[in-house]
């Protein structure tokens, strides 16, 4: 038998984990559980210093001023961003991504043009680039896989051609967890002068990003996967493009003068934040950097990778069970698997029964899914709340809907 791994935070510092003590809760790259500090923080900002920001003379318009700004500023330290203003809060990864392909893509991107998106991408990091292709005349090229999941790296530098604009690519897969090579992937655009756009939403929860040091010129990720709320994220890019592109949409607050026949922008980040913005998501999501800090990103990796071969290993050995994507040297810590005879769909409700929440489906990637030749798979995902005993839970549960499915 192999060691036990306990979870790496306690459970109890998660009200839902405490309120649902059966629940092995496996689904944390659809979302993260909160720590009950980021949900204190929350209730904090509106029981101390709720008020409109940047708009009122008063005291607490300008504490709800300064938690916001404060809340910016450790969240870029989290991610490793020195200059603060270049973090743009937006809903989350898929609005961050939508902003560079309408913003920037419609200011930089015509016809003739290449966009190069993988194989791999979620729909939030290959429809907007699609659209934007398709509307300007732009070139939408896909650079495909190699047979276990990753990208086949050759292929891909023979199509950055010249002519391209735009490398979009994800850190890390939400489907199979494959984890590309950033900084490889960030020289191939910059030999033809191409962005280089890079999917943070399944590395910013994992691990340490220092998103400086990756050299993209523009990374998304969003809070509620990293321990904090739903509804703020972040799009971090480089301050030269910031200030050269238009901005995203237009109100209250990223203007600095409004004449009758036009209108002219306010400084970072404010260009890119049209209107009341969310207080509270930033809020809570710099108490979960703090929470992540204090258990350190390091450990927060080495821990989902152990969980993570033990699934990939456990699960391997249940006849029937396809595991999908790159050997876990090349993965995160998510488990992607087929159970031959037995829809994911129903494989999830039956994991349900047994308390195991996993999730089901083509996870917003079908252009993946098609080229993998299945429909769905089911995913396990690990987080800092899991442990062995969550492993042991599915591998039962999925042992036994195979008793009972397959015979
Ligand atoms: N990209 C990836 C890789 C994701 O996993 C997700 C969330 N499933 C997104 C983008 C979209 O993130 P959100 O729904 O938070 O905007």
């Amino acid at each position: 038998m192999a060691p036990e791994i306990g979870a790496l935070a306690p459970r109890a510092d998660f009200p839902v984990l405490a309120a649902n003590p059966g629940l092995h809760y496996l689904d944390s790259a659809a979302t993260s559980q909160k720590p009950a500090s980021v949900i204190r923080a929350i209730a904090r900002y509106y029981e101390t210093s709720n008020a409109n920001p940047h708009r009122g003379a008063y005291k607490l318009a300008a504490a709800a001023t300064e938690a916001y700004h404060e809340a910016r500023g450790r969240i870029a330290r989290f991610l490793g961003v020195t200059d603060a203003d270049t973090l743009i809060f937006t809903r989350g990864t898929t609005e961050a991504l939508n902003l560079i392909a309408a913003a920037w893509g419609r200011a930089n991107v015509k016809r003739g043009d290449r966009i190069v998106v993988t194989r791999l991408e979620h729909h939030a990091n290959f429809v907007p680039w699609q659209v934007l292709a398709n509307e300007t005349g732009a070139e939408f090229v896909i650079a495909e896989l190699n047979a276990d999941g990753t990208l086949d790296m050759d292929r891909l530098r023979s199509l950055v051609t010249p002519r391209t604009r735009v490398l979009a690519f994800g850190h890390v897969s939400n489907a199979l967890g494959t984890v590309n090579p950033v900084h490889e992937l960030v020289a191939v655009a910059h030999e033809v002068g191409a962005l280089a756009v890079c999917d943070g939403a399944q590395s910013a929860p994992h691990l340490s990003v220092g998103i400086d040091s990756l050299g993209v010129d523009a990374y998304a990720f969003s809070g509620h996967k990293m321990l904090g709320p739903m509804g703020v994220g972040g799009l971090v890019m480089r301050r030269e493009l910031l200030e050269a592109m238009p901005p995203y949409q237009m109100g209250g607050d990223m203007i600095s003068y409004v004449g009758d026949a036009t209108t002219t922008w306010n400084v970072l980040p404010h260009k890119f934040e049209a209107g009341t913005p969310n207080v509270e998501g930033p809020v809570g999501l710099a108490a979960a950097c703090d929470y992540l800090t204090a258990l350190g990103m390091e450990k927060v990796h080495q821990h989902e990778q152990a969980l993570m071969r033990l699934a990939s290993q456990r699960l391997a050995a249940i006849p029937g069970v396809t595991v999908l994507g790159p050997s876990p040297e090349a993965r995160s810590g998510v488990v992607s698997f087929t159970l031959e005879g037995v829809h994911p769909h129903d494989l999830s409700q039956l994991l349900d029964a047994d308390g195991v929440c996993v999730r089901a489906g083509h996870h917003c990637a079908q252009p993946l899914m098609r080229a993998l030749n299945v429909h769905a798979t089911t995913r396990a995902s690990f987080y800092v709340y899991n442990g062995s005993a969550d492993v042991e839970a599915l591998v039962a549960g999925v042992e036994s809907a195979r008793r009972r499915m397959v015979g």
